[in-house]
């Protein structure tokens, strides 16, 4: 139930920023603000962890090994294609 919520909270945040086209590769992106106030450029899609891989969750917090419960944004690093 509260994962639904994030998701709903998640859509609207991204609502309110403008995708960007990452300028190396072409591919649509958007900014999430990490706790550290950095601005990361991360994957459109919302996803659940499968304790492999890293992602960005609605608080900015970059989590890794991200367990199944954990709902973010993987960051755009590792779709980048140079
Ligand atoms: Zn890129």
């Amino acid at each position: 139930m509260q994962a639904e919520k994030k998701i709903t909270s998640y859509q609207t945040m991204i609502g309110q920023r403008p995708h960007v086209v990452c300028p190396i590769c072409g591919q649509q992106v958007h900014f999430v603000t990490t706790i550290a106030g950095k601005q990361m450029p991360c994957q459109i899609a919302l996803e659940y962890g499968d304790g492999k891989k890293t992602l960005v969750t609605h608080t900015g917090r970059t989590v890794r090994k991200a367990a199944a419960d954990v709902l973010g944004f993987q960051p755009h690093w590792g779709f980048c294609k140079r």
